[in-house]
């Protein structure tokens, strides 16, 4: 199983200014020190509140935001060293699928015009006829009428918008899909058709995928594993069948006291969080969890958690394995 993808030590800060006269530069430490491996057709599904760092980190992986430090391999090339030209050839491998496709998409283009302007970009060598041929298959392997090729962005629905995302996204044939909250901005309804589109083209195309969410029960049945982050950091980390049967993490357990459970003979007891997530501009001390965690102990104000395996290949990082 080898992988495809490995984060390591991986940090993105951001500098804030507090106040006009302040004489030291203070950092939001969006992603702070987090690794990962992910093998090849594997999905990693990263869960956390708003705020966590999941989407700066997806984007820190791409480079669409410069990380501050630590290392990206992907198909053995350190990402992180790449030249921006020789970044741009790399861009075909790693797509990204926005959660507003609405704003990510041009809206004086047609949805064919859109799909040409990838296609050409990284297949430059098709033909007229081959480059039609292509853009109509793409659309039917995402569920959309070869007839409405020619409308616009605001011609289609929510749903149908983000198909186009994902079919901009396929077309130049990715080895690596980011996808950062595909389907919170769409109704209840629509979620699961675009789930299960997602499942499908990963198994059809081989695709490596990373899906971005505030919502544990979106990713369970699509993602091979889970990461967990609070505040820039992966607090627990493990498969899915794992994570669910025998999570480890306070706050593991808590986003998973708020997942509904479909059988109404099981009883749970529901544990709520409390508290809002704190400023990351001035995490708390310690274990940066400690704040609203029901199993604080004194150690945890001082002194921060390492990442360790408590089990092969399930990370925790909470005093309480320690
Ligand atoms: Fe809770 Fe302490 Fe574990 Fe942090 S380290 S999650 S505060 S028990």
């Amino acid at each position: 199983n080898r992988h495809i993808l490995e984060v390591k030590h991986l940090k993105t800060y951001f500098p804030v200014k507090n106040g006009l006269f302040a004489k030291k530069t203070e950092y939001v430490k969006a992603v702070d020190d987090v690794s990962f491996c992910l093998g090849k057709g594997k999905t990693l599904g990263i869960v956390g509140e708003s705020g966590c760092g999941k989407t700066t980190m997806g984007r820190s992986i791409l480079r669409l935001i410069e990380p501050t430090s630590g290392s990206v391999k992907f198909l053995g090339e350190e990402i992180t060293a790449l030249s921006r030209s020789k970044m741009r050839e790399f861009r075909g491998e790693m797509q990204i699928i926005f959660q507003d496709p609405f704003s990510s998409l041009n809206p004086r283009i047609t949805v064919f015009d859109t799909l040409e302007e990838a296609l050409s970009i990284h297949l430059p060598g098709e033909s007229r006829v081959e480059r039609t041929e292509h853009i109509h298959q793409l659309l039917d392997m995402v569920g959309l009428n070869i007839s409405h090729a020619h409308r616009y962005p605001h011609e289609f629905s929510g749903g149908q918008r983000q198909r186009i995302g994902i079919a901009r996204a396929i077309s130049v044939n990715p080895s690596l899909i980011i996808a950062d909250e595909p389907i919170s901005a769409l109704d209840v309804s629509i979620q699961a058709q675009i789930l299960n589109l997602l499942q499908d083209l990963q198994g059809q195309l081989g695709l490596t995928c990373i899906f971005v969410t505030h919502d544990l029960s979106a990713v369970k049945h699509i993602s091979d594993r889970i990461g967990v982050m609070y505040l820039g950091s992966m607090v627990e980390q493990a498969d899915t069948d794992d994570l669910f049967s025998n999570p480890l993490h306070p706050y593991t357990k808590l986003l998973m006291s708020a997942v509904p459970i479909p059988d109404p003979t099981r009883k749970k007891e529901k544990i709520y969080l409390h508290g809002d997530v704190p400023n990351p501009a001035d995490p708390p001390t310690g274990c940066s969890f400690h704040t609203r965690c029901n199993q604080c102990m004194d150690i945890c104000s001082s002194i921060k958690p390492q990442e360790i395996e408590v089990e092969s290949g399930h990370m925790v990082a909470c005093h309480l394995y320690l």
